[in-house]
């Protein structure tokens, strides 16, 4: 058969062929491709000359290309562009592609001639990003327990096969938990407050189960406008605790055992490798480092956040006396803060979406490239692409070079998953002196425009579209000789620096100016709507910071100590929770239960990260202000050492040869408004 998954890319830049894609080259083009990527890895493996780094780890780096682009068309499509046979092939072709991964991981023959090029480095003479490689190849074996004795190893294949049960457990059970819980409303005048969306989504809901009136559950398109609107604080905290009991009930579904075997074995598996707790464990492949610097800086962005933090909330407490409320408690924050907030800055979203026309807005963000980095976007319609709503873009530097291709897929429909991403078709390397240039995308999923009226985004949408803008600048801008190292392959608590520092821009007057301009009138956004977006943004910043910090504190000291004593789920966290704990306890409740982002998915010791990434964008953008958001020089320094460095060195070392000294959270505190009122 014929398929052109499986051929030369015959296009231009050697773009995804789409047009010529069906759903059926899918799983024969990804047999044949993991039977080329084997005889590549096993030619490496099998070599009979001497390990050497190009015969081994970068031939390594550049194995298995067919099946690398087949993967990515294949998982952006099911992402992007999705229907019931692409998620059965999904299916299918899972499991193929995560044994090809553990035959090489296993393959000891491979590892012993990575193995020796590691031990004997020192006589290499190799260049900072050959040896970044090596690390990294040789810890993907190691960190896999490669260098473990025959028993230890089946001590950890044992050790990880029950950890992947409990995890699944856990997350059953919370699932089981908000699945078995929901709140049948027939009074309408007990729903008073909330907006007509969500009611007419609770009643859509109570008809699909053919009942009278409104239902509301625990998933959050339900529970978050409930918590937020509703008037009635009685239903509130009912609701509010019940999705604070998850998995924390006498009953089947209890997670508390399941969070102490998990942490105990998550630390067993770290000392069998050779580290000290399962937080080292992880820290190894992150900019933080160790739990003890994730620890010193979350204690520091604490100090300094505290005292703002009690103001707020003390502001918030006598805001609700007036309403009678003697003590605020958890299920009054979202309803008052929503109050007080809509009582200090009036900030109407609607009023804002007509100077943020979308094609206005992809304009400016491409003369801010521009002004910033010298790209240059021309739209293109000979590419080939998977959607006819996808926009297709040649990206060019300052002297006409062919940078990359950008594709940019704006609208929901049906196939697309929520949200919005930054991904990528082609990643960039350079062999044989061609430096090969990545084919980056974005997807996202805005308002689309009517017959009548354009697309107007709102400013989260803005926000959103910098962000993932910034991603793509990662990619674009990438400059490195291996695959592996290249664009947003970088350490997870660092890949959000270009993303967050872009978002920076929306909030500028100067930029604002560029692009920000009346659908109809084209006058430019008035200066007090943008100030209102500032200080809104900031609003009870102090409270969230806190809050966010509690999360972070709870996964670190669930993993970066010796679990051994604990006995009490409940009890270690109540501790835990003291230096952030604003309003009174709930008895009947319990976060780690229910904390699926540690306990069922990938991000433990993990969750620090979401305040880091803010503390190096806050500080990152400093340096802008300080010299001038446009300035040209910051923008090269930043191109120069760290987005054209993707995961080449070390982060904390690319980052301060751009910003000529540590990160910290002074600029932080100073954009959030903490200082002034402390
Ligand atoms: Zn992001």
């Amino acid at each position: 058969m014929h398929n052109p998954l499986l051929q030369k890319f015959n296009t231009q830049y050697t773009t995804a062929p789409f047009s010529k894609i069906k759903n059926k080259h899918f799983k024969p083009a990804f047999k044949k491709a993991i039977e080329q990527a084997t005889v590549e890895i096993d030619k490496i493996a099998e070599n009979k000359d001497d390990p050497t780094f190009e015969n081994t780890i970068e031939a390594l780096d550049f194995s298995g290309y067919t099946l690398d682009r087949i993967s990515s068309i294949f998982f952006n499509l099911n992402s992007a562009e999705t229907n019931d046979e692409i998620q059965k092939i999904a299916q299918d072709v899972s499991p193929w592609l995560s044994e090809f991964s553990n035959d090489i991981r296993l393959n000891q023959q491979l590892f012993k001639r990575v193995k020796s090029l590691y031990d004997d480095q020192k006589s290499l003479d190799l260049a900072i990003e050959q040896k970044t490689l090596l690390d990294k190849k040789y810890k993907s074996f190691t960190r896999n327990g490669a260098n473990l004795n025959d028993n230890d190893k089946v001590k950890l294949r044992e050790i990880d096969k029950e950890l992947s049960t409990l995890s699944l457990k856990f997350g059953e059970n919370v699932l089981a938990e908000t699945n078995a819980f929901e709140l049948q409303i027939t009074n309408e005048s007990q729903l008073k407050g909330l907006p007509e969306g969500a009611k007419e989504a609770a009643h859509l809901l109570a008809m699909e189960k053919g009942k009278k009136g409104w239902i509301f559950t625990l998933d959050y398109p339900s529970y978050i406008p409930f918590m937020t609107y509703v008037e009635d604080r009685v239903l509130r905290e009912k609701l509010a605790k019940s999705f604070g009991s998850r998995a924390f009930q006498n009953n089947k579904n209890n997670n508390q055992q399941i969070v102490l075997n998990i942490v105990k074995l998550r630390h067993k598996r770290a000392n069998l490798l050779g580290y000290k707790t399962h937080a080292h464990f992880v820290l190894e492949e992150r900019m933080a480092e160790t739990p003890e610097n994730v620890l010193s800086f979350s204690n520091d962005l604490l100090a300094k956040a505290k005292p703002a933090a009690k103001k707020e909330f003390k502001q918030l407490s006598s805001f609700a006396l007036k309403d009678g409320i003697e003590k605020l408690q958890k299920w009054d924050g979202a309803y008052y803060s929503e109050k007080l907030k809509k009582e200090l800055f009036d900030l109407d979203q609607e009023a804002l979406k007509p100077y943020f026309k979308l094609e206005n807005v992809i304009d400016g963000i491409f003369i801010i490239a521009n002004k910033l980095f010298d790209l240059q976007f021309t739209e293109v319609d000979n590419i080939d692409k998977y959607h006819k709503e996808v926009k297709t873009y040649e990206v060019t530097n300052s002297n006409g070079d062919f940078n990359s291709i950008f594709y940019a897929d704006f609208f929901p429909r049906k196939g697309k998953r929520n949200g919005a991403w930054m991904t990528s078709y082609k990643s960039q390397w350079i062999k044989n002196g061609e430096n090969s240039r990545p084919h980056v995308s974005i997807v996202c999923n805005f308002t689309k425009p009517t017959e009548t009226k354009p697309s107007l985004l709102t400013f989260n949408e803005v926000t959103t579209v910098f962000h993932e803008f910034g991603h793509a600048l990662h990619g674009m801008l990438a400059n490195t000789t291996y695959p592996s190292l290249s664009g947003t392959s970088v350490y997870w608590d660092f890949v959000e620096l270009p993303s967050q520092l872009l978002e920076n821009w929306c909030y500028e007057k100067e930029a604002l100016d560029l692009f920000a301009k009346h659908f109809e009138s084209n006058e430019s956004i008035p200066m007090e709507m943008v100030q209102k977006i500032k200080d809104s943004s900031n609003f009870l910043e102090g409270m969230q910071t806190l809050r966010q910090l509690s999360f972070g504190l709870l996964d670190m000291s669930w993993h970066g100590q010796n679990p051994l004593s604990i006995k009490n789920v409940k009890d270690f966290e109540t501790n835990v929770f003291e230096e952030t704990r604003l309003y009174p306890k709930v008895a009947e409740n319990c976060m780690s239960t229910s904390f699926s982002h540690i306990f069922q998915g990938g991000y433990s010791s993990g969750y620090y990260s979401y305040k880091w990434a803010e503390v190096l964008d806050a500080d990152a953008f400093e340096y802008f202000k300080e010299t001038g958001i446009f300035n040209k020089e910051t923008a090269n320094k930043l191109t120069k050492n760290v987005l054209s460095q993707g995961g080449t060195e070390k982060p904390m070392v690319l980052y301060k040869r751009f910003r000529g000294k540590e990160p910290n959270a002074d600029a932080l505190i100073k954009r959030a408004g903490l200082k002034n009122k402390n």
